[in-house]
């Protein structure tokens, strides 16, 4: 293993801050690259800009396993348009690892070893400016919303799904793309997070928010690593 270099932003050793293993400490590896461009992105530097080390698979995974936790997270940018992820994953998951990869769910598993898919398809909320941004719009559009795609990660394994909530009216967008999905989901599984890069953006989000979960079923899911760090690289 280990002779395919990937371009990796940073790996580090945090507090897993959203979804279901919120609160159980976890490696990051954070890939560099992604194929799309959100307005709100909290990674520029894994998208807009990325960049990153280059780090054979063998080095990656010494980097990631020596801390005391079997809870690895492959991140982005987009972890799955890496190249050497689906190496990558395997290798950890053959050293016992938990592997969570959480991804925009633009690209299909493909086979890929994986104990928790964390699936946070984008809302038009997250599309980039029309007028500076134009072809990176039109490509953004085009990915973000892929049913197919989606299902395809529903079926093979086990998942959440996350989305970032900016307004009320958010939410009728998620129950529309809930609907074209066509299956009968938990709504337990369903995360709404409010979207925010400040513990003071989140906490202004969070009183309607949690009472739209209320009436709706949806788990609302804070950010803890938001709460504990503030918006900074290795948290
Ligand atoms: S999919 Fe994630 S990493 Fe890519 S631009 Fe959107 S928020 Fe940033």
């Amino acid at each position: 293993m280990g002779e395919l270099p990937m371009l990796i932003s940073e790996i580090f050793y945090s507090i897993q801050g959203e979804g279901g293993l919120t609160g159980v400490p976890s490696v990051f590896i954070r890939t560099a690259g992604c194929n799309l461009r959100c307005a709100w992105c909290d990674t520029p530097y894994a998208s807009w800009q990325p960049e990153g080390k280059p780090l054979t698979i063998d080095e990656i995974v010494a980097e990631a396993t020596k801390h005391p936790t079997q809870h690895v997270v492959l991140t982005g940018g987009e972890p799955m348009v890496a190249p050497g992820i689906a190496d990558l994953a395997r290798e950890l998951k053959l050293l016992g690892r938990h592997v969570t990869i959480e991804t925009a769910a633009t690209i299909a598993p493909d086979g890929i070893a994986c104990d928790l898919a964390s699936l946070s398809p984008k809302l038009l909320n997250s599309a980039p400016d029309p007028l500076k941004h134009a072809a990176w719009r039109r490509k953004h559009e085009a990915l973000r919303w892929q049913p197919d795609v989606v299902r395809a990660w529903l079926d093979a394994g086990p998942w959440q799904l996350k989305f970032v909530v900016a307004q009320p009216a958010d939410v009728e967008e998620i129950e529309e793309m809930l609907a074209q999905l066509r299956r009968d989901l938990p709504r337990h599984q369903v995360l709404l997070m409010p979207e925010g890069t400040t513990a003071a953006a989140l906490r202004a989000r969070a009183p309607w928010l949690s009472e739209l979960c209320k009436q709706r079923g949806f788990r609302y899911a804070h950010r803890l690593q938001i709460e504990l760090y503030g918006n900074t690289r290795g948290t």
